[in-house]
């Protein structure tokens, strides 16, 4: 029999876990047997006597599922979790196969160790953002959770309410919410934004984004440099290079004064993100402003940003958030798990691994086989 395992998560603040309950019965469908490391799913709201009563077995050590799962499901494999992650190496087997985000673009000397031990590895990061692979979307499913709690966070430090209010002690006006960068967790700000009442502006340079804003309810900021140049042929934005975000910053400049809350998401796959909110500009806005830089992870789309903290400059309260889905584990291991098992689906069935390499999806995100380092972006 096939066995999945699933170890407790080790990166530190991480509260996730790759499989949920709900979804063994599809391993157990599919002729595999789920082996879960003892407490994995606890901080995420998921105890060992769920999967248990679905049918999975508890085990006690980490060395007890590396030495005995064929396919090991991980949230943050080693790459995504440089320190505690590479004490995994040394448990890992020839021919095993782990599937996980493993931060590929940055974490190459790891990967290449994980090649050295002969395992099959794949990068969830690297999902071609195809119809087909939608169901299997760790990014996007991801982004979600990350524009939804931006807002809250953002509105938690604003001394102002979102929505406008009409009451017998006066008006309330609605905050000002501006939001950089209309992809998946931008969309899913605008969206939060709006229920909370505020009124939202956003922008993007890839003009496909504009309908998108504005079929939400939310207005798209027109800079005159959004270009179909920006946009390379899997979707994502291109690096435009530093002469046009200097051009960029300034038209920005006074949206971002006029805002009570700035978003940003912007991000290029692969890239140190755009410098787009400068001190200056941050000395520009409104006593009390917050900035919630999403991008802080891949060094922050605003200049004062310092990862893993909030801080105050200016009067501006500045968020530099890290690892935001870990912080509403329950439906972000919910989502993680669903598209994981989707991803297994594409090459367990009936009781048998058979790992098809023709298929774009597998052969995308295939990181290291047969000793070697495999994938294209690396070259
Ligand atoms: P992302 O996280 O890579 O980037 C976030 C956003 O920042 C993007 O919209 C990008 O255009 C924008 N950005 C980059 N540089 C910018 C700048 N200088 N100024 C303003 N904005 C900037 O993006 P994502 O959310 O992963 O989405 C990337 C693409 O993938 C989009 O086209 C999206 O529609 C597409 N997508 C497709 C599928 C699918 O078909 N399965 C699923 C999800 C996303």
């Amino acid at each position: 029999m096939i066995k999945i395992g699933v170890p407790k998560e080790t990166y530190p603040g991480e509260t996730r876990v790759a499989l949920i309950p709900a979804n063994i019965s599809q391993f157990q469908k599919a002729g595999a047997e789920v082996l879960i490391e003892s407490g994995a799913g606890e901080r995420a709201g998921y105890l060992d006597s769920e999967y248990l009563s679905k049918g999975a077995q508890i085990v006690k050590s980490r060395e007890e599922i590396f030495s005995n799962a064929d396919v090991i499901l991980q949230v943050r494999a080693v790459g995504a979790n440089p320190f505690e992650g590479s004490k995994d190496i040394a448990l890992m087997r020839e021919g095993q196969i782990l599937i996980g985000f493993m931060e590929p673009f940055f974490a190459k000397e790891i990967v290449e160790k994980v090649a050295q031990k002969g395992v099959i590895s794949f990068a969830l990061e690297l999902l071609p953002r195809t119809s087909r692979a939608q169901t299997m979307d760790v990014l996007s499913s991801m982004a979600t959770i990350s524009g939804y709690k931006a807002v809250l966070m953002a509105a938690n430090y604003l001394p102002k309410m979102f929505p406008m209010l009409t009451t017998a002690a006066g008006t309330i006006l609605p905050a000002q919410v501006f939001v950089i960068g209309a992809g998946v967790a931008g969309l899913q700000a605008i969206a939060t934004a709006k229920r909370l009442g505020a009124v939202v502006r956003a922008y993007d340079i890839r003009p496909a984004t504009k309908q998108e804003v504005e079929s939400l309810g939310a207005k798209f900021v027109e800079l005159g440099l959004e270009t179909q140049e920006a946009e390379d042929k899997r979707g994502y934005a291109k690096d435009m290079g530093d002469e046009f975000y200097k051009k960029q910053r300034e038209m920005l400049t006074k949206v971002i004064a006029e805002s009570d809350v700035v978003i940003s998401t912007a991000v290029v796959p692969g890239k140190k993100a755009p410098v787009l909110i400068t001190e200056e500009m941050v000395k520009g806005m409104k006593p009390g402003s917050v900035i919630v830089d999403l991008a802080a992870e891949r060094g922050g789309n605003c200049e004062l940003t310092e990862a893993g903290k909030t801080i105050q400059k200016y009067g501006v309260t500045i968020i530099g958030p890290v690892n935001v889905p870990a912080s509403v584990p329950f439906h972000a291991s919910q989502m993680y798990s669903k598209n994981i098992t989707n991803f297994c689906m594409l090459f367990i069935k009936n009781g048998k691994i058979e790992l098809n390499l023709q298929d774009d999806i597998l052969s995308s995100t295939l990181l290291t086989k047969d000793g070697k380092v495999v994938n294209s972006i690396f070259d």
